[in-house]
């Protein structure tokens, strides 16, 4: 449930609420809202009634929350959340560009992008270092020594860093390596990990499973921050439908959706999402227009040599085209941002 605070509501008065929340095993998470400040309660079942807490002095009107999801909501939280990395924000203004290959390779592929990446205006270098692959005879990684490198290139090119963890202990593996942990979409539910991630000082970027709810992947959410790690981006990497002509199908329904129920960051992912290279630039301008707080593209210099998805990298020409498009629809889609954030935040009360 969600407490409205009085305008007058004195310390004494807040204090006082808190306790009495406290005292019946239930805990609080407090948040300013646009107007009003606001306490939101979270764990209890039986000892709190709206109506006692109603009758406490400061209080002006308590709210139950249906959803399941409490943390991650924006009846919570009403201000979008930013994510900081870096230099990078993600849910600012200006929308977030990450771009690398799939896979790492070898010392002079990651190079050569990450100078891609930052002489274009990237600020994230994407890469996988421990691979989710469908068939257990497919690439799986080029394991540790290529995290090292990927940190070297992004280091030098003043770049923040993301790659995939896939159980517990590429948490460790990594932690040096990356700015950004990537929960894939395969493990979406892989609750002990978004557990161990949640208590993590490193910010956590979770993509949907490709067959999960809003409900589902907002849950999978509230387990990183139930355990204290705020900093959440989610990922929309597109949904299997019965489509035939591509590889998945980006939702970009959730955009709006998630930035009306939620207050995390949305990026998008249109290379896992529509798996060809010639739908990727249209798909990423689109989510941009949507809403998306930024996108993540796979590129490739060569992209017939590359080692895993290749056929959905784009090379460096197709990725400079997709820049230039987004540069001249940037300003309107910026403006546009600012409008609607201020609309979602205030429709709250
Ligand atoms: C990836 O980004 O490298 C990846 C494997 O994506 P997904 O988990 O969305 O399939
Ligand atoms: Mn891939």
């Amino acid at each position: 449930m969600i407490i409205v605070l009085k305008d007058n509501c004195s310390t004494e008065d807040y204090s006082n609420i808190i306790n009495y929340i406290e005292s019946r095993d239930a805990r609080v998470h407090t948040s300013e809202g646009i107007e009003k400040k606001i306490i939101g309660v979270i764990g209890n079942k039986h000892d709190l009634e709206p109506s006692s807490i109603s009758a406490l002095p400061g209080v002006e009107k308590v709210i139950r929350i249906l959803e399941p999801y409490k943390l991650t909501s924006r009846k919570f939280h009403p201000r979008s959340s930013i994510v900081e990395v870096g230099n990078v924000r993600f849910g600012a203004n200006e929308p977030v560009i990450i771009a690398g290959p799939c896979s790492v390779e070898s010392e002079d592929q990651i190079w050569e992008i990450a100078e891609e990446v930052s002489s274009t205006g990237g600020d994230v270098l994407r890469g996988g270092i421990f691979k989710p692959r469908s068939s257990p005879y497919s690439f799986q990684g080029i394991g540790k020594q290529g995290a090292g490198w990927m940190h070297a290139a992004a280091r030098h090119h003043n770049l923040q860093i993301i790659s995939e963890v896939m159980d517990t202990n590429d948490i460790d593996a990594l932690y040096d390596k990356v700015d950004i942990f990537q929960v894939g979409a395969r493990n979406m539910q892989n609750f002990r990990m978004l557990q161990t991630l949640g208590k993590m000082d490193k910010p956590v970027l979770l993509k949907r499973g490709n067959s999960a709810t809003l409900t589902e992947f907002l849950m999978s959410a509230e387990y990183i921050l139930n355990e204290g790690n705020q900093n959440v981006i989610l990922c929309e990497r597109g949904i299997r439908t019965f489509v035939e002509y591509s590889r998945n199908t980006l939702d970009i329904n959730i955009i709006p959706m998630i930035k009306n129920i939620s207050h995390l960051p949305i990026i998008v992912d249109p290379s896992h999402a529509t798996g060809k290279v010639e739908l990727v630039n249209p798909v990423t301008l689109a989510a941009l227009a949507a809403g998306a707080d930024g996108f993540m593209v796979e590129i490739h210099p060569r992209p017939h040599e590359a080692f895993s998805d290749g056929h959905q990298s784009l090379n460096f020409n197709q990725y400079r085209e997709l820049l230039n498009q987004w540069t001249s629809l940037k300003e309107s889609v910026i403006s546009l941002r600012e409008l609607n954030n201020k609309n979602v935040e205030i429709e709250i009360f």
